[in-house]
């Protein structure tokens, strides 16, 4: 039975690919902004080589990186379909977000929509007469199971906008054209548009960053380029490889939130609070949590997040890795810059420890549960069906990192930490085998690297039971102290033996 089943998986993989090679789709958008007065940007999107009979285009129904349904069909208005005679093209709606088309033997399909774009939101396209933000994801119908093509897209920029911002590759000879390589990559790079302030780049072993956005606000911005640059250094040796030729922080104004790509990150940033401690902190926390997702979801990945879902979302029981290590590793890169003290570092975890132990339900959900259902309870884990049975896998998640790389350490001598763990993970499954983990493989590349079964801390990621801070924090030479007020409070131990003097030290440095 098990062999039948592999020879028809084959097959159908043959034969897919068979069609993906003998379609010759040639798709080209062309962005404007006649009514951005409106919120409202115009898509034209002209395709060539579609075969007669019906053809469905899609959008997503989510963006990888913002792990909800949120519909971007809804915003579509004006919707119609004209062949190069400009005559109207029937079509269907089988679905919320898809189109199927009875082309005939038209050699051109043009489909022409508006997008309403009003929420100023990291993960919703938002257009004024100032600036345009686009999510690829929530502004371009893809063509159905054509996701290997590659689309080129034209802006047309308003003339009092100065500059686009985007990941995408560019096309040489023509100004404001771009190309995606296929749709995953043009759906990976979002566009910045308007008046925007690019900040001095920095170099990382010739590599270049930069840093531009839309009203970057005040602050003293050679300190923060400098800042950061020590931040992302912190990054890049952890895993020890830049994977990219270029990578771009874009500023889209106020708000909160942001999401990573391959080679860029979307933050909601006006440079407010800067110059106080916690507000540098809090601000480097949240570039180096974006940042370190370059490695930490986009190459270092659950097997479950690609091929991506882009109907029903792609649920794994892997986000509090994705999410909660890249919390972990957030507080330990702004440490390791020289930017933040010991006392910080500790209040970060302190305030993750406060907030998952004073929450409802932290005896009824497990790390892998809230990530399995972070699509129906919301992305802290506060809403939908289970409220106040659910946990947020960005603060239990960090916890659980802390006692994985104090088990690993404490196993080794202090020879190896989780950053061992995240270089194995990315040398393995990222550089050579070209896909994602499972649960069992994560698990095993942890047990590699501790040189022992890590069953009992892997107890707190399948499971509700209770923390055991005394046993793993003390293998670091800490220990957690209740407060009056039900905070939790991190202290180094007052007596410490060598092995924890020394993974203490080396954990701070
Ligand atoms: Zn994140």
């Amino acid at each position: 039975m098990k062999k039948v089943f592999n020879l028809i998986l084959i097959y159908t993989v043959l034969t897919s690919n068979l069609f993906a090679q003998t379609t010759h789709l040639d798709i080209h958008y062309k962005v404007s902004f006649v009514e951005a007065n409106k919120n409202e940007m115009h898509i034209d999107m002209i395709i060539q080589g579609v075969k007669p009979g019906e053809f469905t285009c899609k959008m997503p129904q989510w963006m990888p990186g913002y792990y909800q349904i949120m519909n971007y069909a809804n915003y579509i208005s004006d919707f119609q379909i004209k062949d190069e005679n400009n005559n109207s093209i029937s079509f269907k709606k089988p679905t919320i977000n898809s189109w199927t088309i009875n082309k005939k033997n038209s050699k051109k399909i043009i489909i022409s929509y508006n997008i309403i774009a009003t929420k100023k939101f990291v993960a919703n396209n938002y257009v004024d007469t100032s600036r345009a933000y686009i999510i690829p994801c929530a502004t371009f119908l893809y063509p159905e199971n054509n996701l290997q093509i590659s689309p080129t897209i034209q802006i047309l920029k308003p003339n009092n906008w100065s500059t686009i911002v985007t990941g995408l590759a560019t096309i040489s000879n023509k100004s404001n054209y771009y190309k995606a390589t296929n749709y995953d990559i043009l759906f990976d790079s979002p566009i910045l548009i308007g008046n925007l302030e690019e900040l001095q780049p920095f170099y990382i072993n010739d590599i270049k960053h930069r840093f531009i956005g839309y009203n970057l606000g005040n602050f003293n911005k050679e300190k923060f380029i400098n800042d950061l640059a020590k931040v992302i250094k912190a990054g890049i040796n952890i895993i020890g490889d830049i994977p990219y030729t270029e990578y771009t922080f874009i500023g889209i104004g106020p708000g909160r939130g942001g999401i990573e790509h391959l080679n860029n990150t979307t933050v909601s940033f006006d440079g407010r609070g800067l110059d106080t401690e916690d507000g540098l902190n809090s601000t480097m926390s949240f570039l180096a949590h974006e940042f370190f997702h370059n490695y930490n979801v986009k190459r270092i990945r659950p097997f479950e997040l690609g091929p991506f879902n882009y109907d029903a979302g792609s649920k794994t029981n892997l986000l509090w890795v994705s999410e909660g290590l890249s919390v972990y590793y957030e507080y330990l890169m702004v440490k390791r810059s020289g930017i933040m003290t010991d006392k910080a570092l500790l209040s970060s975890f302190n305030k993750n420890i406060t907030t998952f132990e004073n929450g409802p339900g932290k005896n009824f959900q497990s790390l892998t549960q809230a990530s399995y259902f972070t699509w129906q309870d919301g992305p802290f884990g506060t809403a939908g069906p289970v409220k106040n049975k659910s946990i947020s896998y960005y603060e239990k998640g960090p916890i659980v990192g802390l006692f994985l790389d104090f088990c690993i350490r404490h196993n080794t001598n202090n020879k190896k930490s989780l950053d061992d763990v995240m270089r194995y993970l990315y040398q393995t499954f990222y550089q050579i085998k070209n896909r994602g983990f499972t649960d069992a493989e994560f698990q095993m590349a942890c047990e590699l690297i501790a040189g022992t079964s890590l069953n009992d801390v892997f107890e707190y990621v399948y499971t509700a039971k209770p923390l055991d801070y005394s046993t793993y924090l003390g293998y670091g030479g800490l220990s957690l102290k209740l407060l009056d007020d039900k905070k939790f409070k991190l202290e180094p131990l007052l007596l410490m033996d060598k092995l924890q003097s020394e993974i203490y030290e080396s954990w701070l440095h």
